[in-house]
């Protein structure tokens, strides 16, 4: 659990006596979010940075509590990890995104990769390929369409394990992007041997604009190329950050330049007119 994330349970525990008087904690709503339907997933595009079209989104999950309003997944995802609550949640997220994207499709839409995050918890649970399995099954949603986000983190921790399952997805036609790339330990040889599609260059680097940051983005993107690797830049908020990822011949981007995480209703929109599968303005 980060620091700053225990604090926020501080003071959104403190929050929540003053508002309810009652002895309910942060946790307890945690507990009892999914069954009560609290739990909602937005989705951010992502784009080609040389066609600028949509070419997958990604799902995020919010919590809309009750009393505080719309929580942030670094406010709670953490805790739920904590509480083992995440297996859960986690499932839902992935059953929710599948049926989703899979509705879309039925619908006329142009198909779209969907990314889901997963925490390592998660990954490491022995269920978790048949839970995947599972809900590609159920939700009937093509496994092609489906990228898992894991942590660079996953790289030091039980390597030969993560190397088995990451390769029974990759199989099973899944794929997978490490996030937040550059921030974790990841030792270059089980980058090489891992079945990875994508890196996603953690946002900080864009954001805390220096020159050894924007280095460090230059040799990330040269490296991800020479190992085959599709490159994606997270956080990307002006014009100039997508000027400099475009001299670098950075593949992909994401962020609030092009979009915020939107509703379902509202990537629909985005869908027609964008994806390189649209025909075009109806
Ligand atoms: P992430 O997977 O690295 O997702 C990117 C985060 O950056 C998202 O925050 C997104 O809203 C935000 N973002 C996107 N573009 C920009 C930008 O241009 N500027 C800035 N400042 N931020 C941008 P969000 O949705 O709050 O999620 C935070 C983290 O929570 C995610 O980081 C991911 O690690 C985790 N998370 C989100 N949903 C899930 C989930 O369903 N399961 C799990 N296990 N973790 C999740
Ligand atoms: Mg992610
Ligand atoms: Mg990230
Ligand atoms: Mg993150």
């Amino acid at each position: 659990v980060k620091e700053e994330g225990k604090n926020n349970f501080k003071i959104y525990n403190g929050m929540l006596n003053k508002f309810t008087g009652h002895q309910l904690t942060f946790e307890n709503e945690l507990r009892h979010a999914l069954k009560r339907k609290e739990f909602s997933l937005v989705y951010q595009p992502q784009w080609s940075i040389k066609t600028k079209q949509l070419i997958g989104i990604e799902a995020l999950i919010r919590w809309n509590h009750p009393h505080l309003g719309l929580i942030s997944p670094s406010d709670f995802i953490p805790l739920a990890e904590k509480l083992g609550i995440i297996f859960s949640v986690g499932e839902w997220v992935l059953e929710e995104a599948c049926k989703q994207n899979k509705l879309w499709q039925d619908a006329g839409f142009p198909p779209l990769r969907c990314s889901v995050n997963i925490s390592i918890a998660q990954l490491l649970h022995s269920d978790f390929p048949k839970i995947v399995s599972n809900i590609l099954k159920r939700t009937q949603l093509n496994p092609k369409f489906l990228e898992l986000e894991i942590t660079e983190s996953i790289a030091i921790v039980k390597e030969g394990y993560i190397l088995k399952v990451l390769n029974r997805f990759k199989e099973m036609g899944i794929s997978i992007a490490l996030d937040d790339f550059g921030t974790g330990y990841s030792s270059l040889k089980y980058l090489s041997q891992f079945p990875i599609k994508r890196l996603k260059i953690d946002q900080t680097f864009l954001h805390e604009k220096s020159i050894i940051n924007e280095s460090i983005i230059r040799a990330i993107i040269t490296m991800g190329h020479s190992m085959n690797l599709s490159v994606l830049a997270e956080g990307v908020e002006n014009k100039e950050q997508l000027g400099f990822l475009e001299s670098e011949g950075c593949d992909e981007i994401q962020g609030y330049y092009f979009s915020k995480p939107l509703p379902p209703k509202e990537v629909e929109t985005l869908i027609r007119y964008y994806s390189p599968l649209a025909k075009g303005v109806e």
